[in-house]
């Protein structure tokens, strides 16, 4: 295998999924023809094509998008996404799923997306900083406090968002630190934001447990994606009693059904720059990986992993979606009929755009929280928030996504009525 990351494409176009997955949801809701089209497609998208001056002197091109789908609950919210592949219609989909997240645990925000088509682990630091700047600078028509405030995602960290915040500083005259979510705490970011996310899936994990009678102790768990999403869950799931037996990133996988400590994986992959060669474990590719028996099955790396083609070979007691849009509307279809229940990415990584809402309500108030107070505060919402899905799926009798889309447009749609179409 080459030290080139192993670029899987998604199975199914994400778009196509989330308005599958929105179309079965809203049937169950009694909205106009009008008002449910204007709900499913975006309100605004935005690509910028941009030069940049890379170290050896020469000049490229690159192509990068920012979309908001929704404005109806308040500003726009989400992250921005580096990766070569990219694609408006990912972009799109990534967006509308912000809608529903932010809208399902009851934040104040619609939801937006954005990305730019690179390879960031082949640029230096410098090109990945130009990169940024010049990227913010294109999009800062589509960017504000008010407006719309991006964050982290795939590729993207909280030094890209400390230059993201400079660069819009800089053409503001003064300080915006609320530009942005999941900077570094020296300039505005909130305690827990690194790992709410994955503390989110955690909870997630643990609430499904109770539900389904599985005892953490000693359970497997199997993380594809060993990112800031993947990374924590794992870790913070070590730390319950679970036994994580394996893990992978872009360029595969590490199996050992006596499992290990994730956090020893995690000094290992940043020495290795991946996952592979810790000591112990077999190599297994990312397929494979996702078809290891285990208890607990937590995909957080991209979308379209699981379909109906592979769902069928997957031996788990949960799967819990760190990623966003991971299984495709097909491949759900097959764990509804093996009763796998499946926590849905707007519910199960809602953590970190949580604590982002608080990163941003601490930098507005300029008044900041204590660690126990957000890691408190967001296990209060996202347990609560939880529950009333699991709710709402068993009153209109549909699996958790079904259950969660249709709270979550319905307070959009509510929203929507109170505030009137314009003009
Ligand atoms: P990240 O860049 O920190 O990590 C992604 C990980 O996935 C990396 O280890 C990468 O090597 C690996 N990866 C990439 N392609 C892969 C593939 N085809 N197979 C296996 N592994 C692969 O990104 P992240 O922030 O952890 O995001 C992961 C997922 O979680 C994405 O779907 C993202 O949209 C979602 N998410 C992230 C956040 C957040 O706060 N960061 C919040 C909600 C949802």
């Amino acid at each position: 295998m080459s030290a080139q990351a192993v670029v899987i494409t998604p199975r199914e176009d994400p778009w196509e999924m989330a308005l599958r997955q929105f179309n079965e949801a809203a049937d169950y809701l009694p909205l106009k023809r009008g008002i449910r089209e204007y709900l499913a497609y975006p309100k605004r998208e935005m690509t910028v094509n941009f030069p940049v001056k890379m170290d050896d002197g020469s000049v490229r091109l690159f192509t990068g998008h920012r979309v908001h789908h929704s404005t109806v609950l308040g500003p726009t919210k989400g992250g921005i996404r580096y990766h070569p592949d990219v694609t408006l219609n990912e972009v799109r989909a990534l967006a509308m799923w912000m809608t529903w997240k932010c809208a399902v645990v009851g934040l104040p925000y619609g939801g937006a997306k954005g990305g730019v088509v690179v390879d960031p682990k082949i640029l230096s630091q410098d090109e990945l900083e130009h990169l940024t700047r010049r990227y913010a600078t294109e999009i800062s028509i589509m960017m504000s406090p008010e407006g719309d405030i991006p964050a982290p995602d795939v590729g993207t960290n909280p030094q890209v968002m400390a230059w993201i915040m400079d660069t819009y500083s800089m053409h503001r005259g003064h300080s915006t630190p609320s530009v942005v979510t999941g900077k570094p705490i020296e300039i505005g970011g909130s305690f827990g934001r690194v790992e709410a996310t994955g503390r989110g899936v955690m909870l997630s994990v643990r609430e499904t447990a109770k539900l389904i009678n599985l005892p953490l102790e000693g359970a497997t768990v199997v993380v594809q994606g060993f990112g800031n999403v993947g990374a924590v869950a794992a870790t913070l799931l070590h730390g319950l009693g679970c036994k994580v037996i394996a893990v992978s990133d872009s360029r595969g996988g590490i199996h050992s059904p006596k499992g290990f400590d994730p956090g020893a994986v995690l000094r290992h992959k940043e020495a290795a720059r991946s996952v592979i060669g810790f000591p112990g474990t077999d190599r297994v590719s990312n397929e494979e990986l996702l078809e290891i028996p285990c208890d607990i099955l937590i995909p957080s790396a991209l979308e379209g992993q699981v379909d109906a083609e592979n769902a069928p070979r997957i031996k788990t007691r949960m799967i819990v979606e760190g990623a966003n849009g991971p299984i495709t509307p097909d491949g759900d279809a097959v764990f509804v009929e093996r009763k796998i229940p499946v926590i849905p990415d707007i519910l199960a990584n809602a953590g970190g755009v949580i604590v982002s809402y608080f990163e941003w309500v601490q930098g507005l108030q300029q008044f900041f929280w204590v660690e126990e107070e957000v890691n408190q505060n967001l296990e209060r919402i996202l347990v609560r928030e939880f529950h009333r899905v699991w709710q709402s799926a068993q009153e209109y009798k549909v699996r958790l996504r079904v259950g969660a889309l249709i709270r979550a447009i319905n307070r959009v749609a509510n929203a929507l009525y109170i505030r009137g179409i314009y003009p």
